[in-house]
């Protein structure tokens, strides 16, 4: 039987999983991402330790060159994250360990893993979208993961921002106020000077909704998903997705008469069903396609 290794990495921590599924992991590991050689050791030497895997599939941060036909396939590359801008990463693995690679956005393996396990199972058309320290999103088109020109970029969108409502200048160090500019976590604790998590304050959350739904309205308006998977740290706050389909519904403003912008809307924007697993089970699919 065919075993793979999944490893989702994200700009704090990796987590690295050996199994088949959900319902069949064999092995899981969280390392630091601290630099790169130092964390790619780790999931080699988890991947040694409690493998074999026959293939491995890499969901990660980005922005990332995930085509295959590119010298440069594996490589993370404009990164601003100190230290990881240019890593040969997807390469490094494969030659380590000697397996076939998969590599992608940890969005994207997030996307895939819902459509082949979670909330999107069985749908042509759907979207992952993380909102954490930062925001992305991975989008889903004839049941096959969107690339295109590279991948997308859903938290560089721009939206509405009424600087007069909120004269934050936002914090993306190529755009300002982007999307996730506006509405990532590390938006949130800088607007704000507390962390998301520590945020109780109900006008600056009808605030974050309101550009949460900005951004989402403009993804259904381009990919007209049959279903938008949210999740991320920030929507650990009780009572935010209630906000967010509410804002989506009175953007729409009645303008598509599909029932999910009225009383479907709870099942048309939902919470990943895979939960915090959803990037590295993700993973473990996209391993699947290497
Ligand atoms: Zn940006």
């Amino acid at each position: 039987m065919t075993v793979y290794g999944g490893i989702e990495a994200g700009g704090s921590k990796w987590e690295c999983a050996i199994g088949t599924g959900p319902n069949d992991l064999r092995a899981t590991a969280t390392l630091p991402t601290t630099t790169p050689a130092e964390t790619i050791d780790g999931a080699v030497a988890f991947f040694e330790r409690e493998g074999p895997v026959d293939a491995v599939g890499i969901g990660s941060f980005g922005p990332l060159d995930g085509n295959p036909a590119s010298p440069t396939w594996g490589y993370i590359t404009t990164t601003p994250k100190p230290g990881w801008a240019q890593t040969d990463f997807g390469r490094e693995i494969k030659r380590r360990l000697g397996v076939p690679v998969a590599f992608d956005t940890d969005v994207n393996a997030a996307a895939l893993g819902e459509h082949r396990w979670g909330a999107a199972r069985d749908l042509d058309t759907s979207c992952y979208i993380t909102v954490g320290t930062g925001i992305g999103g991975g989008g889903m088109v004839g049941g096959k993961l969107v690339h295109g020109l590279l991948h997308p970029e859903f938290g560089h969108m721009r939206i509405p921002h009424d600087r007069e409502v909120d004269p934050f200048p936002g914090v993306c160090p190529y755009h300002g106020d982007c999307w996730e500019g506006l509405a990532s976590g590390r938006a949130i604790e800088a607007r704000w000077g507390t962390p998301a998590a520590e945020l109780d304050d109900e006008p600056a959350w009808h605030l974050e909704a309101r550009y949460l739904a900005l951004g989402i309205v403009c993804v259904i308006c381009v990919l007209s998903p049959e279903r938008v998977v949210i999740g991320g740290g920030v929507m650990n706050r009780p009572g935010l997705l209630e906000l967010v389909q509410r804002e989506i519904v009175a953007l729409m403003n009645g303008y598509l008469s599909a029932p999910v912008f009225g009383d479907g809307i709870s099942g048309f924007i939902t919470a990943p069903a895979l939960g915090p697993r959803a990037g590295v089970l993700g993973a473990l699919a996209l391993a699947a396609t290497a």
